[in-house]
């Protein structure tokens, strides 16, 4: 669900360069941000509450604030059978 833009950049004002929110320029997500939860609304682009240029955020590598990234980083999080299988013996989980 992407929230509304009113609560995220109030008073902000488009220009014909971009977004332009307390003097600094947001230019829209890209598609490597797409599932992202920090992905706002504003007119007809979607922008990020955590920074100002995307495409920039991802040019050296994986944006550390993508909540969509993380999320599947951790759901392929590796099991080692020998620890699993000592947890198991010991009744953990
Ligand atoms: S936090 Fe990163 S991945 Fe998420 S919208 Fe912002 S730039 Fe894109």
């Amino acid at each position: 669900m992407i929230a509304q833009s009113s609560q995220t950049f109030p008073g902000a004002t488009m220009t014909p360069e971009g977004l332009r929110y307390k003097g600094v320029l947001f230019f829209p997500v890209i598609e490597k941000c797409a599932g992202c939860s920090r992905i706002r609304e504003f007119g007809e682009h979607s922008y990020c509450s955590s920074y100002a240029a995307p495409v920039a955020k991802w040019s050296l590598g994986d944006c550390n604030f993508a909540t969509h990234v993380r999320a599947a980083q951790a759901s392929q999080a590796r099991v080692n059978p020998l620890k699993a299988s000592k947890r198991a013996a010991k009744g953990g989980r």
